[in-house]
């Protein structure tokens, strides 16, 4: 199995083993202290979703291009999806019953925050070009073979600098060429 697709497996699975951990520690609760139904849902909704952040962001830290913006959104959306999701437990616990109310809040809060945390961490367009080996800017550099003139923005292989003529596959064979003999002198 490879990386990617043991972490997609985990993640569909852990959706049912939260709600499990949810089931049992409500009941755990209930047998074990004297918390009222309300209080139980509470804190059995709570330590669902503090699991939910550990594990989520353990399971995909490495994927995570972790900026200063990154952190700070994230942090946001989690504000932004504790206080949403309690406004609508509340709203519900007026309208439906306070037990109600406690259980949605439990259940919204540990799925909407994946579902935000996606949002927040998948990678940009500028991130995904200099993942991709473009320069610093996050632009793709394409050298002319010849005289290294930057072809990326022509709309033709040719280089209006020399006037070689290239066809797609030499120039990125070239490219691919350049990549190796600069990776092989760094190394
Ligand atoms: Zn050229």
């Amino acid at each position: 199995m490879s990386r990617i697709v043991s972490q997609l497996v985990l993640a569909m699975l852990l959706l049912p083993a939260l709600a499990l951990a949810y089931t049992i520690s409500f009941a755990l609760f209930e047998s074990l202290t004297r918390f009222s139904d309300e209080g139980s849902l509470f804190y059995a909704g709570l330590i669902t979703f503090i699991l939910v952040l550990l594990l989520w962001t353990l399971l995909w830290r490495s994927s995570i291009r972790w900026t200063g913006t990154r952190l700070g959104l994230t942090i946001g959306m989690t504000f932004g999806v504790v206080l949403a999701t309690g406004g609508v437990g509340w709203l519900l616990g007026l309208a439906v019953g306070e037990e109600f109310g406690f259980f949605m809040w439990g259940a919204l809060s540990s799925v909407l925050w994946p579902i935000g945390s996606i949002l927040v961490w998948r990678e940009t367009k500028g991130e995904r070009m200099a993942r991709l080996g473009g320069g610093t800017d996050g632009r793709v550099v394409l050298a002319c073979p010849v005289c290294n003139y930057d072809l990326a923005d022509q709309r033709e292989a040719k280089c209006p600098e020399c006037g070689g003529e290239f066809t797609l596959g030499g120039l990125m064979a070239a490219g691919d060429r350049d990549s190796e003999s600069s990776i092989s002198a760094g190394a």
